[in-house]
């Protein structure tokens, strides 16, 4: 589609700084262009067969697989994760199309016969409309796909917005798709840019459903301003995370969840553990160990086999982050690892993974987002003031968050249950992907039915009133 009058954004690898695309910011007139095109498509591909819609997605899940490496690749040239971390994210993006593809079962709606004499009562669920998705850029694969494959499958036409800093790897997927076929045109839509195409977006009149993830306080504003407008909205912000070690627990197990938690893709994970809270005896066997593990970790670009670190994904991102460092510091948090100028890659946009202890709840390293390889360690006497009970279980059940783990470090739901967090990190009802997915891009509509036969009155008000 062309643009009208964008503006345009260099975007750089941050391993290596190399120039990979000059990025058009579009504004509200690419968004009226794309509307125009979904609502279009939509009326034809509501009525295609459900399973015609599901046949597509089966299609389209084989050329995903064959394409793996090459949207790994994507991943890690505009983002920083290592290619083998992208991968596992193609994978999960390709495990969204398959329970995306059970939609003839997942879609089906509920009937009752009988609900008075001769009276039979059933609810469809037919698709919400146009519905938008706006991603963050730690995903550049994945969160796109919590959206794309489940509002098709539903019968919606859709457009999406990448993150202006990873837009690469939805090209290369959009490119697939035209390449793939099958799909009338208008039903998948592209439009790339930031805050303006964000905000036509929510207050398109054409658009009738939004899903947004990033940060928490952009999640906010994206939910109040499209919900104003009247659309559907949810809205998945960030996260702090935190993983409690009891004295009991098998430490090497252990500390390769944290490490695998806390500095996969260097830190930037909505579900990156952040604070580790020892209780009791696991303070000096488990940082004992964290240490020395850290400090074993390669710094480097993603695409190298030898990096577990990359870069994080910009030179702006690695001064916030460096600033969190001094942050802790200057609070009085003691600094274990320093990952602040790693001796591999001394320049460009790197942080080394970093531990800061005697970390307490009150400071604000302990409470706000980092979204960096930055791990901080508080020690808490009994089980109590690690804010659980005496058992997994009581934890599990009292704790206020949306998703937990037990023993697993990053407890990313499988594409079959929803995701989201709570409280601050979540504006909206219906949780991502999962049977929520139906939820959000289905309307429901009951239909009542009466059916008169030979001996029948005639008569419409009974002696029990009118029953409609
Ligand atoms: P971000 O909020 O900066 O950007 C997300 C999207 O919003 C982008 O497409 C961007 O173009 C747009 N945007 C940014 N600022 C805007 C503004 N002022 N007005 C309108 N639109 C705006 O987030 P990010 O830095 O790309 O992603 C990282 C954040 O996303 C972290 O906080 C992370 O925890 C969160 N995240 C959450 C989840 C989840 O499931 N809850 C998953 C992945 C990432």
């Amino acid at each position: 589609m062309p643009t009208i009058e964008t503006e345009i954004r260099l975007l750089g690898n941050p391993a290596t700084g190399e120039l990979l695309a000059r990025v058009p910011l579009s504004g509200a007139a690419d968004v009226d262009a794309a509307v125009a095109a979904a609502r279009a498509a939509l009326p034809a591909w509501r009525s295609r067969s459900t399973i015609e819609r599901a046949r597509w997605l089966f299609g389209f899940r084989q050329v995903l697989e064959a394409h793996q490496d090459e949207l790994a690749r994507s991943i890690t040239r505009e983002m920083g994760k290592t290619f083998a971390d992208a991968r596992a994210e193609v994978g999960r993006a390709i495990e969204m199309v398959e329970a995306a593809s059970a939609v003839p079962q997942t879609m089906q709606g509920r009937v009752l016969e009988n609900v008075a004499t001769a009276v039979d009562c059933e609810t469809f669920r037919q698709p919400v409309g146009v519905c938008a998705a706006i991603a963050p850029f730690n995903f550049p694969a994945m969160v796109p796909f919590w959206f794309l494959p489940f509002a098709i499958a539903c019968g919606n036409t859709f457009i999406l917005k990448p993150s202006e800093q990873v837009p690469l790897t939805q090209e290369l997927v959009f490119n697939l798709i035209h390449e793939h076929g099958g799909l009338p045109d208008g039903v998948l839509n592209l439009v790339n840019g930031s805050r303006d195409v964000v905000n036509g977006i929510l207050d398109h009149p054409g658009i009738d459903a939004v899903s947004f993830v990033g940060s928490a306080a952009v999640a906010r504003y994206v939910y109040e301003r499209a919900a104003a407008a009247g659309k559907r909205v949810q809205a998945l912000g960030g996260a702090k995370n935190f993983m409690v070690v009891m004295p009991d627990a098998v430490i090497d197990k252990t500390v390769g969840n944290i490490i695998g938690s806390a500095f996969g893709a260097a830190g930037q994970r909505c579900m990156a553990g952040s604070v580790v809270i020892a209780v009791g005896d696991a303070k000096r066997p488990l940082l004992d160990e964290l240490v020395t593990r850290t400090r074993a970790l390669s710094v480097g670009d993603g695409l190298e086999q030898s990096t577990d670190v990359g870069p994080v994904i910009s030179c702006q991102a690695r001064d916030r982050i460096l600033g969190w460092i001094e942050k802790g510091v200057a609070s009085g948090a003691e600094l274990l690892v320093d990952g602040r100028r790693p001796a591999s890659r001394p320049a460009g946009a790197y942080v080394g993974p970093t531990i800061l202890d005697g970390v307490t709840p009150d400071m604000e390293i302990a409470q706000e987002e980092v979204f960096g390889p930055v791990l901080s360690v508080i020690h808490a006497d009994s089980l109590d003031e690690a804010e659980s009970g005496a058992a997994v279980r009581r934890y599990r059940h009292d704790v206020e968050v949306g998703m937990i783990g037990v023993n697993v470090g990053v407890a990313a739901p499988v594409a079959f249950f929803p995701f989201s967090g709570w409280k601050g990190s979540f504006f909206g009802d219906l949780h991502a992907h999962g049977s929520d997915a139906v939820e959000f891009y289905t309307r429901k509509k009951t239909v009542t039915s009466r059916f008169f036969s030979g001996g029948e009155t005639g008569r419409f008000f009974t002696e029990q009133g009118d029953r409609s």
